[in-house]
């Protein structure tokens, strides 16, 4: 089987490359005093696809092309590819040896690549789940990670159970030097868990499992609370909130509509609907909400039901380069930085780094670098939903200069001739503004009425 045995392969890169590999993995300190600014990693996206090859016959470099032609492959991958190893590789090494001094890091899932279900199975799916926990616990040995599950991390894709299942059971046992052991029971029933971060006492992580609420999953319809994640939410909240506990949502499938296309929200609409209700109702304790799964970068900013804005959102762009064959924009690989005011965990900044693909592959060399720092680029004081909500309104005015950048790195600075026409901005602006369904209507009659679109 070509799948496995080339992923058999990249996990003896990693055991070669760290001779660290089986050491008891020691619980993340950090040396007092305390520093003014706390920082972690979001990392999401990976789709490795270890039948990554460069070979003349560009309809045989990677499974994840589906038989049509890579577009240019090198050594860090092609856009109609999932992510090499050496790829992924690079990511880390960056942020290993970035100089940045991190808390902890964020992993909103999707390891497997976009192949056909029938060149996939549990096991395979497991073995690359298992390949890119080891490939993170051996670059950082001191560092607490907190994965979420993407609709990709199971077999078939998208169909995650609201009950108990060998991938679950997988991830449990893989992600335990992270995780508690309520953690770990939470994790293995639903595919969610709740953790404190080890280096800052009063911050919680909340992964949930949105993949149970995604269109796609068959084994969850017409269930009004699969695998009880509503519920164990509102409790898990209610009880932080009790302890004067901040939390960081982490997911893998985002609240909200998408930004390219008019009224579809990312999940079910019934649950996005339930979920913004219990968002909005422990709206001062959520600090932040982070997410993955549309391989894009895009900000969100959730008001309550009188439209003042409560929480802020952000989705991060993937590490996997890949784009459908009928896709012209995609985004390059991206990994970022948060940083947050460690006394009230309030977020402060975001620092987006990338790898321009083609430069890479031409040099043979990976050149990750920073692509852009939130507040300095868009000119605001903090990642709080006022400032952002100021410059969504910005981002609305008519020819703004700030929104074609911010387009621009939607796509990672894949394309800078790029070009949002009105509708196409009007689809981004309402989505970034709104995330329950009454409000985005709202947003979509007002901008077709005031553009005569
Ligand atoms: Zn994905
Ligand atoms: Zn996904």
């Amino acid at each position: 089987m070509a799948l496995r045995d080339a992923l058999l392969c990249c996990l003896w890169v990693v055991w070669l490359g760290h001779p660290g590999r089986g050491l008891p993995l020691a619980p993340a300190r950090r040396p007092s005093p305390a520093p003014a600014v706390g920082q972690f990693w979001h990392v999401t996206d990976l789709h490795l696809d270890p039948t990554y090859h460069i070979t003349d016959d560009h309809t045989k470099v990677c499974a994840s092309s589906k038989g049509t032609n890579a577009s240019n492959p090198g050594p860090f991958g092609d856009v109609m590819c999932d992510s090499p190893y050496h790829l992924i590789l690079s990511a880390f090494d960056f942020i290993k040896n970035s100089g940045q001094e991190a808390s902890f890091m964020i992993w909103t899932g999707d390891s497997p690549p976009h192949v056909p279900v029938y060149e996939l199975s549990t096991d395979t799916v497991i073995m690359v789940i298992a390949n890119m926990t080891t490939t993170v616990q051996t670059l950082f040995p001191n560092l607490q990670v907190f994965p979420a599950l993407g609709n990709h991390d199971y077999w078939p894709q998208d169909q995650l159970p609201a009950f108990n299942s060998k991938v679950y059971n997988a991830v449990a046992n893989l992600w335990k030097p992270w995780l508690d052991e309520e953690a770990i029971q939470t994790l293995k029933k639903g595919g969610f868990y709740s953790q404190k971060v080890s280096t800052n006492p009063n911050l919680r992580i909340i992964s949930l499992n949105t993949n149970l609420y995604y269109g796609p999953d068959i084994v969850t319809l017409n269930r009004s609370d699969p695998a009880n994640q509503f519920e164990w939410l509102e409790n898990t909240l209610n009880i932080s909130q009790q302890n004067n506990e901040k939390v960081y949502i982490i997911a893998h499938i985002p609240v909200g509509y998408l930004p390219y296309s008019m009224g579809t929200t990312a999940m079910r609409e019934l649950y996005n609907e339930k979920l913004i209700d219990i968002f909005r109702k422990y709206s001062n304790v959520i600090a932040g909400q982070f997410y993955g799964h549309t391989h894009k970068d895009s900000i969100m900013v959730l008001s309550d039901e009188k439209g003042n804005p409560i929480n802020s959102a952000f989705v991060a762009p993937a590490v996997t380069p890949v784009k459908g064959a009928l896709q012209k924009e995609t985004n390059n690989p991206g990994v970022r930085l948060f940083q947050y005011d460690p006394h009230d965990y309030k977020l402060l900044d975001m620092l987006q780094f990338y790898l321009n693909l083609t430069d890479a592959n031409l040099k043979g060399e990976s050149n990750w670098q920073l692509e852009y720092t939130l507040t300095q680029t868009y000119d605001i004081e903090d990642l709080q939903p006022q400032s952002l909500y100021g410059l969504a309104k910005e981002f609305a005015a008519l020819d703004s200069k700030k929104f074609v950048k911010y387009y621009n790195y939607y796509f990672v600075s894949y394309d800078s001739s790029v070009i949002c026409d009105k509708v196409c901005k009007s689809f981004q602006i309402c989505a970034i503004m709104n995330l329950d369904h009454n409000s985005y209507v709202d947003c979509i009659k007002h901008y077709y009425l005031k553009h005569n679109l």
